[in-house]
């Protein structure tokens, strides 16, 4: 029926980068027309485009049951949109007071739910659409009202509130939509006075259900709170954070509070879709798609889980008692984004980034020779997974089910996390089940990437039952030379780094015969460093190498980002061969003895002796090609995926 209007909207051009709507700030519009850049998100220009269209619409008529409605401006239009990161888009009138009515429905029945628990509230009130007008004054077969949305149902749950509160119940009320808004809300006097002046029929259906004890004695006590609740004065920009709380998990996003549990918020956006927009609400769920509540007052909010929130103002109505403008503002915005709830796709293949053993690759540990070796034979003793993104129900079955068809031969098996934000509950379980079977199966489990304190780890580790098989480390590479030191260590051990290695072991000085390694030492100088030492820093003038003949050094950025661990045999600092400043720092990671050999006396020997000086700068070229090949291994690792 408003097909010819979105359409319209539909088919605006892309690449516009003009608003139609003057800008709220000129400078913004003005750079925009200079520089042709678009320095507006598409969503704020869509929304404009549908406040330019559909303010020429003035079909539908203002309610007037409750005379003071009446007063409404019938040309007020305003739309605002509330993003899940809390970002608020606001066109038109968005800061135009007018009364909730009916909205406040929703928000009460989940306050409800928070007071007086789930079971009393369905023994009180059902949540079955009913297939009539708000305002019906008929009941369920057992004398309940149909469900929340409508006015039986509405008041039902104010009087659920005033059992509990008494005189306090509309001051929880206020207090709970004002969390909801992110503001203190105010009411609305006249409005309040106008509805208890003329409500008759509220009053007819309150009697109702004193009738059936659904509704405590004080009846007019009761209908005050309702009358109060829908005089409350919010604008579309309020109803836009309170859906979007809705739509975040009850967390506002524009606040960081938590005003409702995830639980009634499903809950209440379940009566929503059945029951939100009155007798259209199986239309309105068929078109739109998504939950939504609409009031007499003009406004509707619309809450589309983990996307949005939308609120919109206009007091014209249809012959349901919907907002015209509004509802086209939510038509145009599901049509042209495709919105409808029910209509969702995901790919969850995509939540595996890499998934490798260490063939090719390895932690930054560098390792001695005989080491080196196994883990090159044992290469796919170690498979390491990375995972990318929110993780749920579908993509961690998706995980698990890799785990589990191509059953990992490796005994140790590292699941990275750093690039995981959060994982749900559902996600938890599934993992948390798989782990402990492959713990029970003997494989050992390797979580990186979250610290201690994380919540994902914490979801986690409570549902694996199998603890002695599950480590976690803050650190991908740090989970890579733990799985290669159980590697090394099942395979042949360790190299004690205490013992002291020749200096022809060292790599640098491969193929030099006794007498010039010889003449080295005579060169250099031993030192010892206790452990935490720094033996050099970033920045200072590379003027000797070091030959680390015991213990263990770690080359650090300044950023704590380790390039390498070291052992005995291996050289450090040989890059003041090639570079005049040290590029890292290198710190003795246990204590450590080394040969320090001088740049300048070396350079004396090398021009008195060329032939060794080759062999030496052929070795370099050799190291450095190692590790060239080894970082290009982790970068082709990456985009592969
Ligand atoms: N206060 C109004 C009433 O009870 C609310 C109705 C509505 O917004 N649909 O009639």
């Amino acid at each position: 029926m408003h097909g010819t209007r979105i359409a319209s909207i539909l088919s605006k051009t892309e690449g516009d980068t003009v608003d139609a709507q003057p800008s709220r700030s000129p400078s913004v519009a003005g750079s925009t027309r200079s520089t042709g850049y678009p320095t507006r998100p598409p969503l704020r220009r869509f929304l404009t485009d549908c406040y330019e269209e559909f303010r020429t619409d003035n079909s539908g008529e203002l309610a007037d049951y409750i005379p003071e409605l009446t007063r409404a401006n019938p040309g007020h239009f305003g739309v605002a949109l509330v993003t899940i990161d809390g970002h608020v888009y606001e066109v038109g009138d968005s800061a135009v007071p007018f009364t909730i009515q009916s909205v406040s429905k929703a928000f009460v029945f989940a306050l409800a739910l928070e007071t007086v628990g789930e079971e009393r509230v369905a023994a009180t009130i059902g949540v079955e659409p009913s297939g009539e007008a708000f305002n019906s004054i008929r009941l369920t077969n057992d004398n309940r009202p149909f469900n929340p949305m409508v006015n039986a149902g509405a008041i039902a749950c104010s009087g659920l509130i005033y059992g509990v509160d008494g005189k306090g119940a509309f001051e929880r009320v206020r207090s709970k939509l004002s969390q909801f808004a992110g503001r203190e809300l105010g009411v609305d006097e006249a409005v309040h006075v106008s509805e208890t002046a003329t409500g008759n029929r509220n009053r007819a259906i309150a009697w109702l259900l004193r009738n059936y004890a659904v509704l405590p004695d004080d009846v007019d006590a009761v209908l005050d709170v309702y009358f109060r609740q829908c005089a409350i004065l919010v604008t579309a920009r309020d109803l836009a954070v309170m859906a979007a709380t809705l739509a975040n998990r009850g967390i506002n996003p524009v606040t960081g509070v938590q005003v409702i549990t995830p639980h009634i918020v499903a809950r209440t956006l379940s009566v929503m879709t059945s029951s939100g927009m009155y007798d259209y609400a199986g239309e309105w769920t068929y078109r739109v798609g998504i939950p939504a509540k609409s009031g007499v007052g003009g406004g509707i909010v619309a809450a589309l889980p983990s996307q949005l929130g939308l609120g919109t103002f206009s007091p014209l109505l249809d012959n349901h008692f919907n907002s015209v403008r509004g509802l086209k503002v939510c038509e145009a915005l599901s049509a042209r984004f495709d919105l409808h709830m029910l209509n969702r796709n995901a790919d969850v293949r995509t939540c595996i980034m890499a998934d490798y053993d260490v063939y090719g690759i390895s932690s930054r540990r560098s390792r001695p020779p005989h080491e080196q070796q196994i883990l090159d034979d044992r290469h796919s003793d170690i498979r390491i997974l990375e995972l990318v993104g929110a993780l749920n129900f579908g993509t961690i079955d998706y995980v698990t089910r890799r785990l589990t068809s191509e059953p990992p031969n490796a005994p140790l098996l590292i699941i990275d996390f750093r690039r995981v934000p959060d994982i749900t509950s559902a996600g938890a379980e599934l993992l948390g089940e798989t782990l402990t079977a492959l713990g029970n199966a003997g494989i050992t489990t390797i979580l990186s990437g979250f610290e201690e304190t994380s919540a994902v780890w914490a979801a986690i580790s409570a549902r694996t039952a199998e603890p002695r098989r599950l480590r976690r480390f803050a650190l991908l590479d740090d989970a890579i030379e733990w799985a290669e030191d159980q590697v090394i260590y099942r395979f042949g051990g360790f190299t004690d780094v205490k013992e002291s290695t020749h200096l022809g072991e060292q790599a640098l000085l491969a193929e030099l015969d006794t007498d010039e390694i010889a003449a080295i030492v005579k060169l250099s100088t031993t030192r010892h460093y206790s452990a935490g030492q720094r033996i050099i820093a970033a920045g200072e003038p590379a003027n000797s190498l070091f030959f680390l003949q015991s213990g263990m050094v770690s080359v650090k950025l300044r950023s704590g980002v380790r390039l390498a661990s070291l052992g005995p045999g291996m050289e450090f600092g040989e890059m003041a061969i090639l570079e005049q400043g040290r590029s890292a720092d290198v710190f003795a990671d246990t204590p450590v003895t080394c040969l320090e050999l001088p740049l300048d006396s070396f350079a004396d020997y090398r021009r008195l002796h060329p032939e060794t000086s080759l062999k030496i700068m052929r070795n370099l070229a050799a190291i450095l090609a190692r590790r060239l090949v080894l970082a290009n291994a982790k970068v082709d690792l990456l985009s592969a995926y």
